[in-house]
């Protein structure tokens, strides 16, 4: 049988890794993964995981199961977390959370609690948006949509999501994602997210929002923003976040789905479901990543360990945002890419035509995805004069 079997094309990033792990160019730079780096090129593990890393392993005694909802210190620390400290909806008990391995995790027990659940239901994603949404939706057996996101110029086409958000039927859900746009970096404004919210309220849609980088845009609460407001005046929303990026716990595979429903009682319907189809993927989330999150988020001493480290890596990552732009002025290309200081997250719709992305792999040895996205965080001090060099060079 296995016969019949044909082989697929691997994964892009993939590909583009192993090429710019062959490139001998010394001066060659990596803006195609997507995990946080710092200016040596590393993705270290935060001090606050290590110290949690090492109570925990102190205080551990026993490896059983944790349960399809995943640890509750886990839950009890994550929801104030992502709808905040003094949250109306935590305080109407509005909101569950269960464990999920990663975000990734998350939006698939989503994607098969919406088909389960809410049968022929459409959904709804930006163009562009992660891939990896595509295939987690149209996994799950939901048929697909998108809605326009980037206009031609390279800039956040809020009209044009407007105007198809608008069109959307009755009922369908709608993904939003809540900061660090992946792969634009474009986020909506606080007025542009009241739009939206009086859009989905107006056609009944439900909003599923994607919290996969909280933190890394421009504060834990101010990224939390459309989260919140979505959650304090809606009676339905899905919330899935992930802890991979802000913790810097990729591997761990940590991250949350959130349902907030019009009152307690149908939140516990909603969470006795995402048992069920955890329970049908995989059982039990794993522990470790829960087990850190915790630990820190319950310490207050661990918890500003990890706050301050947070908002270095942000800090990093829009200060070589603006320095990017000032890097290409001495070219006059500093309006052209103005975009890069102005996005957020660690991604960015830089604008450059998959030809120049071309060109600078093949002349300069610097690695992008071909839709011009570039992980910002692949930016340096050291590497910043050389690419704007070289993004001179294929703009001539
Ligand atoms: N959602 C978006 C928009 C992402 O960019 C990512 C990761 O790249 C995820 C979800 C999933 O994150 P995780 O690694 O926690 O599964």
């Amino acid at each position: 049988m296995f016969e019949r079997i044909e082989r697929v094309p691997g994964d892009a990033i993939l590909g583009l890794i192993e090429a710019f792990k062959k490139d001998t160019n010394p001066q060659k730079v990596d803006l195609g993964v997507g995990v946080y780096r710092d200016d040596n090129g590393n993705t270290p593990v935060m001090r606050a995981v290590k110290e949690a890393e090492t109570r925990l392993l102190k205080s551990e005694t026993t490896k059983t199961y944790i349960g399809s909802h995943g640890a509750p210190a886990y839950g009890d620390a994550v929801l104030p977390l992502v709808l905040g400290a003094d949250s109306p909806v935590l305080e109407a008990d509005r909101a569950s959370a269960t464990q999920s391995p990663g975000g990734t995790g998350a939006l698939r027990l989503a994607a098969d609690f919406i088909a389960k659940q809410l049968p022929g239901k459409g959904i709804w994603v930006s163009d562009p948006t992660w891939p990896n949404h595509h295939g987690i939706f149209t996994a799950a057996g939901i048929e697909l949509h998108k809605y326009p996101y980037v206009d031609a110029d390279n800039r956040l086409d809020f009209d044009g999501m407007l105007a198809a958000i608008k069109k959307i039927p009755d009922g369908d859900v709608v993904v939003l994602h809540a900061c660090c746009h992946n792969p634009t970096g474009f986020d909506l404004s606080a007025e542009q997210w009241q739009t939206v919210l009086d859009v989905v309220r107006e056609r009944n849609l439900l909003p599923l929002i994607d919290f996969a980088y909280q933190g890394f845009g421009q504060g834990l609460d101010e990224d939390a923003y459309g989260v919140r407001l979505f959650a304090e005046q809606l009676d339905e929303v899905i919330i899935t976040s992930s802890c991979s990026k802000n913790f810097g716990i990729y591997c761990e595979r940590t991250g949350c789905l959130i349902a907030v429903a019009k009152d307690a009682e149908q939140k516990d319907n909603i969470r006795s479901q995402f048992a069920i189809v955890a329970r049908e993927n995989y059982s039990n989330p794993p522990a470790h990543g829960s087990a850190i999150v915790s630990e820190i988020l319950h310490d207050a001493e661990l918890s500003a360990m990890w706050r301050d480290e947070l908002t270095e890596m942000r800090d990093r990552v829009n200060t070589l945002r603006r320095d990017f732009v000032e890097a290409l002025k001495p070219y006059g290309l500093d309006k052209k890419y103005a975009c890069v200081g102005e996005q957020r997250g660690m991604f960015s719709y830089t604008g450059l035509t998959p030809d120049q992305v071309e060109r600078l792999r093949d002349e300069f040895g610097i690695y992008m995805v071909r839709s011009g996205r570039a992980n910002v965080a692949g930016f340096s001090q050291q590497n910043l004069p050389y690419l704007a060099r070289a993004i001179a060079v294929v703009n001539d």
